[in-house]
């Protein structure tokens, strides 16, 4: 599924995730789980305005799903809200779109999971920690200091 560099650029992820852990009641929290797969992902998000301040995950999953988690929360941390968003889309292109439509610079060690687009059973894993993070910035749960 994966060439040897990306290969190792996801168990490099997948062995020594960034951001995990958690963050406190100021933090806005999902837990989202992928039934097909069996991942399961708690994910805070801590604003400054409109900007990402922290970003934290926990929980368990296939290497797909914890090295996405991981990828995507070195990216998206310290970034504005609609700069995330634009990440997020950039993924959704290279997992669904066209490939070469996605080779942008904002997604960075993401484009290893360009792959998964083969095998589309995969693709929620891949996407979940975005999901996660969709639904941690919506309005609804999305809470203001
Ligand atoms: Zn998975």
């Amino acid at each position: 599924m994966f060439d040897d560099l990306y290969q190792e650029i996801i168990l490099d992820h997948s062995r020594r995730p960034q951001h995990r852990g958690a963050l406190g009641e100021e933090a806005s929290h999902t837990h989202l789980h992928n039934p097909f797969c069996g991942d399961d992902i708690h994910l805070w998000l801590e604003f400054d305005g409109e900007r990402v301040k922290k970003i934290r995950f926990s929980g368990m999953g296939c290497l797909i799903s914890q090295a996405a988690a991981s990828m995507m929360s070195e990216l998206i941390e310290g970034k504005s809200v609609s700069e995330a968003e634009q990440v997020s889309q950039d993924f959704h292109k290279l997992l669904h779109g066209a490939e070469e439509q996605a080779r942008s610079e904002r997604i960075g060690d993401l484009v290893a999971l360009g792959g998964v687009r083969r095998v589309p059973a995969r693709i929620r894993c891949a996407l979940l920690a975005f999901e996660s993070a969709g639904a941690a910035a919506g309005p609804e749960s999305r809470r203001t200091q």
